[in-house]
């Protein structure tokens, strides 16, 4: 293991607060090259023999340390942990009946799955509607959107190995009887914080709100965006296009994904992320494809080993993650290679080459899960694909392995060229740390013409909403997963921009949408420099 981490001084911060193993003084007692080391070496673990471990542990830590390529956070934090620990995947789904046993089921794994460094999506449309009546004690129901409350309330009192909260994702169906109070569950500040909520719509209802413009869908979808323009929630899942995409409908039907939508997933399912900076891709002014190429089959092969050496929560997930194997490898970077490459985010150009990109990945990750079927075995549900994976990629948000990696996050666009960032520090400090993005400020340097900057250096404010949902629609075009993608709107924009962007994004194929419009919530992750 010869090359040192290529880690920033924040990113290195970062790890320190809340990735490097610490004794029980909270000592870090590795650094961040030995965190690298034991990731790659419990991963290549699931090689076969001692002399495939070395190889494949020295080639997954020099992807790693040369911050090519990044697995999701469970992954950096757990690996090698003994039993019960050692939970390595980000994204989960709990199934969950119309019983109180399965309820309260529902509650305990989510509780484990959380523990262990994992977020988990629901679908609720299963249980019977307020009101409803039960039978066994003639009395009347909850309905699914108190239960969330619930759910909610055990997020809140579970850290995820003490290193961040969980994250839920509930769903209700547009043909549930509850769905209006669901839509507004959140409307409250501070209420069910813990959960991104979405509706789940089939095609037929998109058709009939194209086709009746004042019918009783129409009204419903133009709640929802009112909704989301106020509040930011809550998202849609197009389930239809989410089980067109479904590479084993011999297994049933696909009705909810993970926290931030990037995982459609089985009751019980766990997936692996792990995303590739594509910002790290130029050479001689131009896209490398070729390197792009050899880490999408260094990352697919680490991504199916994590699988195989990772702790699973409960012996039911295990299972059920034995027979697809799913895997999500995805990029991150985008905007920082299109400031790079001096390609606007709203262009046909960036439209092209993320196609380009993506459909690169994917059949490299396909053309490895066929070789690692010959290799180490197909599983029999998955038989009729002849790989050993069910599914290879998926955008994740990389909310933290791209300041790891130190590129913009997943295929968003910046959100500001220069701003400040609150770190929260482990013990709760806060450390406030002023950052321009190094493209933008190299390119003010070099001079560049003023239009040039202008149109190149963009934020996501500046895209219009429909860039975004194009950029989504391409890049979904070429993930066997789904895409997480927030649509910024200005602080302008009216309730018609989101309706659009619901159109468009069904029409484009995508999986779901969420969108945010600027201001809307009384406390943001992120303000822009003006805001502040
Ligand atoms: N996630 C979670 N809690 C968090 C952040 C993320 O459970 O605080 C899960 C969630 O399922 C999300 C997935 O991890 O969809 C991937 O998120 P992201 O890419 O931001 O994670 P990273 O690997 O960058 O930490």
């Amino acid at each position: 293991m010869i090359i040192k981490p290529a880690f920033s001084p924040s990113a290195k911060d970062i790890l320190r607060d809340r990735y490097l193993w610490r004794d029980e003084e909270r000592n870090p007692v590795e650094k961040p090259e030995e965190m690298l080391e034991r990731v790659a070496k419990h991963v290549a673990g699931a090689e076969s023999s001692l002399a495939m471990q070395y190889k494949w542990a020295d080639e997954f830590y020099d992807v790693m340390a040369r911050l090519l390529f990044l697995p999701n956070s469970p992954t950096l934090m757990n690996a090698g942990r003994p039993e019960p620990h050692g939970q390595l995947a980000a994204c989960f789904v709990i199934g969950v009946e119309d019983s109180m046993e399965s309820i309260c089921e529902a509650l305990r794994k989510q509780m484990l799955i959380h523990k262990s460094g994992g977020g988990t999506g629901f679908n609720f449309s299963k249980l019977r509607s307020e009101g409803a009546k039960v039978n066994s004690t003639n009395g009347r129901a909850s309905g699914p959107v108190s239960f969330m409350g619930l759910f909610d309330k055990a997020t809140e009192t579970v850290q995820q190995g003490g290193m961040r909260r969980g994250a839920n994702m509930g769903i209700l169906n547009i043909d549930h009887p509850d769905i209006r109070k669901f839509i507004h569950c959140k409307d409250k500040d501070g209420t069910i914080t813990n959960f991104n909520i979405s509706v789940g719509v089939f095609d037929g209802f998109m058709e009939k709100v194209q086709s009746d413009p004042h019918g009783e869908e129409a009204a419903l979808l133009a709640e929802i965006a009112d909704s989301a323009w106020r509040t930011g929630d809550p998202g849609i899942v197009f389930l239809d296009a989410i089980n067109r995409g479904n590479t084993t409908p011999n297994l049933g039907e696909l009705s909810s994904t993970n926290p931030c939508g990037e995982s459609p997933l089985y009751p019980n399912e766990a997936c692996n992320l792990g995303s590739i900076n594509i910002a790290k891709m130029v050479k001689d002014g131009a896209f490398d494809y070729e390197l792009l190429g050899e880490v999408s089959a260094v990352a697919t092969r680490f991504l199916d080993d994590v699988i195989d050496v990772n702790h699973y929560p409960l012996p039911e997930i295990a299972e059920a993650v034995k027979l697809t194997r799913k895997i999500g490898l995805g990029v991150m970077g985008w905007a920082d290679l299109l400031f790079q490459l001096r390609i606007p985010y709203d262009s046909g150009e960036a439209l092209e080459l993320a196609g380009n990109i993506m459909r690169t990945i994917q059949q490299r990750a396909h053309e490895t899960s066929v070789a690692l079927g010959e290799e180490k075995g197909v599983p029999e549900t998955l038989a009729h694909l002849g790989r050993r994976n069910a599914t290879l990629t998926c955008i994740a948000p990389t909310g933290t392995i791209a300041l790891l990696a130190n590129c913009s996050s997943g295929i968003e666009p910046l959100f500001a060229l220069e701003h400040t960032r609150v770190r929260t520090q482990i013990d709760g400090t806060k450390v406030i740390m002023k950052q321009v993005n190094r493209y933008y400020e190299q390119a003010r340097k070099e001079g560049l013409p003023d239009e040039v900057m202008k149109r190149v250096f963009v934020t996501s404010h500046d895209v219009p909403p429909s860039a975004h949902v194009r950029m989504q629609g391409v890049f979904q075009r070429y993930t066997d997963l789904a895409v997480s993608k927030t649509v910024n709107l200005c602080h302008e924009c009216g309730v018609r921009d989101v309706l659009d962007a619901y159109t468009l994004a069904w029409k484009e194929g995508c999986k779901g949408i969420t969108v945010y419009r600027d201001g809307s919530k009384s406390s943001q992750v992120l303000y822009r420099k003006e805001d502040e």
